[in-house]
């Protein structure tokens, strides 16, 4: 699934192809993409609209249209946007008409990918609000901030970095990057961490992010950018999806297991495993 490095890959690529032109016409192919609005009710309220700006908020791409119209979308599992495709793939859900005769298709086989219209600033802030937390990359991400959100919470810190309402935009790849390079076992609680760790796990989810953004993402499944290239941050990975070779910091065997119901790694040398705690 796209985390936010990947989306931020995605939205620098299309900013310059997108802002300033028109929105035409928005032909919704799979009335699910925009459930419970009607495919209708959504083209109506973009069409012949300039898009203004091309933002992103945690894994969300904000197309801001004149006249503050904003329209919403989330790759979710398989989605991907194609820029001036050859073709039209199978699995084509959305086709964006812009001006100049270009396109934009949203092609998603597992049909999880969402988009969805609101109308003026205020209502874009509160739905964003009820489901994302801080932003990882914005100044007000600080080890004082993720401290108060890890405060009291009991759930092992990789279920606590994975949700989205505490902090935007981190999925399964960058939370276990950003718990190596912390030095933090995955499944010790949130809530007892040092605030040495918190400091810690602060600044390698900045880092993780940030080199996965340089690397235009990482290509697992089925993510590539609107031009149909790949990422490279894969190669970069220290301990996701490399069970059994040697950790780049130490060389212990890099382990696996679930947490949150996820596929988890990491090297349980450098990062303590928490002793259970007695039944009270
Ligand atoms: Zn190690």
């Amino acid at each position: 699934m796209p985390e936010l490095p990947e989306v931020e890959t995605i939205r620098r690529q299309l900013a310059p192809r997108l802002v300033g032109r028109r929105l035409e016409e928005l032909e919704v192919l799979d009335p699910r993409w925009c459930a419970p609005l009607a495919p209708a009710e959504v083209a109506d309220a973009v069409r012949g609209r300039r898009i203004e700006a091309l933002g992103r908020r945690g894994k969300y791409l904000l197309w801001g249209l004149e006249d503050d119209v904003h329209l919403v979308t989330h790759l979710r599992m398989t989605g991907t946007l194609l820029y001036d495709a050859p073709s039209t793939p199978a699995h084509t859900r959305v086709r964006f008409r812009l001006g100049d005769g270009h396109e934009l298709l949203f092609v998603d086989p597992r049909r999880f990918g969402t988009g969805t219209v609101l109308l003026g600033g205020d209502a874009l802030d509160a739905h964003l609000a009820a489901r994302l937390g801080v932003e990882p990359l914005e100044p007000g991400f600080t080890a004082q901030h993720l401290a108060a959100l890890a405060r009291g919470r009991r759930a092992p810190v990789k279920a606590f970095l994975l949700d989205q309402r505490r902090v935007a935009g981190i999925g399964n790849i960058y939370a276990d990057e950003a718990l190596h390079g912390a030095g933090i076992h995955p499944l010790r609680p949130a809530g007892a961490l040092t605030r040495g760790q918190v400091a810690a796990l602060r600044d390698a989810v900045v880092a993780a992010l940030e080199a996965g953004i340089e690397a235009k993402g990482a290509t697992i499944d089925d993510f590539r950018d609107p031009e149909g290239a790949h990422g490279s941050f894969q190669d970069a990975f220290q301990v996701h999806r490399r069970a059994g070779e040697p950790c780049p910091a130490c060389g212990a065997p890099v382990v696996k297991f679930t947490v949150a119901g996820r596929g988890t790694y990491a090297c349980e040398r450098c990062q303590r495993r928490p002793r259970p705690r007695r039944a009270a």
